[in-house]
């Protein structure tokens, strides 16, 4: 594994959940509500469907009415690929002997539309925390924010660190954003918005620090105040 390929690797992702199993499932919001969108390849959907809820109902109807959110679509194991460079060049694979390491999963992806939930090799209750993270960053991802919403976050977030490990492929060793054109800044700036929204939805993050995963804006509530503007302003 090369250094920055850690960014893709769950390793200590998983270690944190296992240590602060009790903790992270009662942070998890459950709603038994009826699923209002469509759930294809249900059997490879390992979310617990009231958590899948829960979450959606933690999105304020704002954004709900703005999301272009259409269903989610369960997917086989998948492995970031070990030629996985840089965000330019990310790939993904289902074989292990071609991954970064077997715990470099892919949780979740987006197409804007459609969220893809992705089956893993961990305890029911560890997918429901690692899933549950990863379909509130993917929601993020159908929201359509403008140029100005992006950047102005961009701007303030490039004060800190990354918020997770996971976010950390997407910066510079100056801890400026990764891109050279602004198309791809703005994807960069993405990854770290979609990671902060899902710590401010459901109170923590996967960095590399278990005490401000469990309290992610302790040292930016600027960023969360952004957040919260963002989804309820
Ligand atoms: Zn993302």
């Amino acid at each position: 594994m090369k250094d920055y390929q850690s960014a893709l690797d769950m390793k200590e992702t998983i270690i944190f959940c296992e240590k602060h199993k009790d903790k992270l499932l009662s942070k998890l919001p459950k709603s038994n509500k009826q699923f209002p969108y469509e759930i294809k390849n249900e059997n490879h959907v390992q979310l617990d469907r009231n958590i899948i809820n829960g979450i959606l109902n933690l999105m304020p109807e704002k954004v709900r009415d703005k999301s272009i959110f259409n269903g989610i679509i369960g997917k086989s194991k998948h492995y970031f690929h070990k030629n996985s460079t840089s965000p330019s060049n990310m790939t993904d694979t289902p074989h292990i002997e071609d991954s970064i390491s077997k715990t470099a999963i892919v949780p979740g992806k987006s197409s804007g539309e459609n969220i893809y939930l992705y089956e893993m090799d961990l305890d029911p209750n560890l997918r429901n925390i690692v899933l549950a993270q990863a379909f509130a960053h993917e929601y993020l991802h159908s929201m359509n924010y403008n140029e100005d919403e992006i950047l102005n976050f961009g701007e303030l977030a490039e004060k800190y660190e990354p918020i997770s490990t996971y976010s950390s492929f997407y910066r510079e060793k100056s801890n400026e954003f990764y891109g050279c054109d602004l198309d791809t800044v703005k994807g960069s700036v993405e990854e770290e918005l979609a990671e902060s929204v899902a710590a401010y939805l459901l109170g923590f993050a996967f960095g590399n620090d278990d005490k401000k995963n469990l309290d992610p804006f302790k040292d930016r509530v600027e960023i969360k105040e952004y957040v919260k503007s963002l989804l309820e302003g």
